[in-house]
Parts: structure tokens; sequence; C-alpha cells
């Protein structure tokens, strides 16, 4: 199992991150994928983005750059009590996708029933696409509740290799949530949540879980250039596979050398 394109990257704009787009691209381009998802943190972390880089995504970035095509997305804050987001809904609707996490800074919850009501609500929100890195320990609630009603408010739910380095101990709630959502037929992406370019498709440790949990292809959304066609072009009408060939007929690919 491989991936084509990765769904949760940073750029130096979240400030422990330290590449460029552009150099996000020539690392996702490096990989060999088609795409790059890129989803800087929202505002309520302390380095995260300001709102209107999110907003200026589509005026200022193109669709593809270095060859690969750009997805325009965000890591929102899932904040305590009542599971709402730190970007606003009207700067959501300009992105593609977006990712959906809950972080150490931001959220002081630790009760896991308390937890688990905050994520049910999480997924009553349809401007979310991706739970991001669920399995953190800290964070630990109940995970079949929730993922048992992922296919009902249209959820992805992610595996993210950076889990298995900065958040020690998600290995086995991980591989607990790739086995649940293989259950529910619960579709999941697997990405590396790169803080820097040579990072890009980085999934040494999430591909093991996939191996471990048996994980069918066609569940996860980024495994095959058709995998992803179809998940974007349903959600937002995005005909990637379109523009990049477009882009290759015309030798437009937006490539600085
Ligand atoms: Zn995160
Ligand atoms: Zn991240």
């Amino acid at each position: 199992m491989n991936i084509v394109a990765d769904l949760h990257t940073h750029t130096s704009v979240s400030h422990h991150a330290y590449s460029t787009i552009v150099e996000m691209c020539k690392g996702a381009k490096k990989a060999g994928h088609i795409a790059l998802g890129t989803t800087d943190h929202g505002p309520a972390l302390q380095d995260g983005a300001h709102q209107w880089h999110f907003q200026s995504l589509e005026m200022f970035i193109p669709r593809i750059l270095e060859g690969v095509y750009v997805l325009r997305g965000a890591e929102a804050n899932i904040l305590q009590p009542d599971g709402r987001l730190d970007i606003p809904d009207h700067v959501l609707d300009t992105l593609d996708y977006v990712v959906a996490s809950i972080h150490n800074e931001t959220f002081l919850e630790r009760d896991p029933d308390r937890i688990t009501e905050i994520m049910l609500k999480v997924l009553e929100n349809p401007r979310i696409d991706i739970l991001g890195h669920l399995g953190a320990p800290i964070f630990k609630f109940d995970y079949e509740t929730l993922i048992s009603k992922c296919n009902e408010y249209d959820k992805v739910v992610e595996v993210n290799n950076n889990s298995f380095y900065a958040r020690k101990g998600s290995k086995e709630n991980c591989l607990e949530i790739a086995k649940l959502c293989k259950k529910y037929d619960v579709p999941i992406s697997v990405n590396s949540d790169a803080h820097f370019c040579l990072g890009v498709g980085k999934i040494d440790r999430a591909k093991g879980i996939i191996e471990a949990s048996d994980f069918p292809e066609e569940l996860i959304i980024n495994a095959s250039p058709e995998n992803l066609q179809k998940y974007f072009m349903r959600k937002k009408g995005l005909d990637i596979l379109g523009e990049i060939e477009k882009a290759k007929e015309s030798g437009e690919f937006n490539a600085l050398d």
C-alpha cells in the first residue's frame, strides 16, 4: 500500500514547521504524488495561521504547483466544551476540505465520556471532512461509539504517521481505530503530518497499522488516483485528474525550476 497524495501537511505558516508551500509541493513531486493537501493549524494554537491565510489560498496559490495538484485545506482545532472549530464557517467554506483535530494546548478535557460527547457533536458539523489523529493517548475516548456513526455523517478517519513519533503510545489506539473503521466500512486517509518538505509522504509506521488491520485499499481515500478523484469529485466537484491532464497538455506546471 502507498499513498498518492498527503492530505495532512504543514508549511512554515505554522511556525513549528519549516518549509514553504513551494518546497512542500516539490517534496510531494519527489515522493511520486499527484497532489498535496496543505493543512496549516487553525488560529487557536499559539503558532497557528491567521484566518486570512486560509481565505487567501484560493486567490494566491495555483491549482497546479511544482507539477502537483494543490488541495487547499486546514487543520482546525476542535474546542471544548462544544466541539466548535477555531476557524469561522465562511472561511472554511472557501477550502477544499477540513481536517479537525484535538490538540493538547487548546483542549483541556480529559474525561473519556465528555470527550466522546464532544466528538459526537463534531460529527454533526458538515464542514468537517477528516477527523485528525484520533489515537492520542491523553484523549482516550469511546472510539466505537464515534466510528460506528462516521458514515452517517460522511466523515473520514485519519491514520497519522506523526502520531507514532509525537504522540507516544498511539500505536495500540490507532490499531483499534483502524480495525473499527474496517468493521464499520468507514473510509480512512493515511497521512504524514509532515512539518518539513522531506517528510511529505512519509507513512512508514502508519503502514504497519494498515497491514496489521489488513485494511481494504478501496476504503483508503488517498491510496490511488482513482480513490482520490472519486472522493474529491463527490465532495467538492474537483476534477483532480482532469486538471493534471490539462496542465500536462499545456506544459504549465508552475514550477520554479
Ligand atoms: Zn494535529
Ligand atoms: Zn498537523
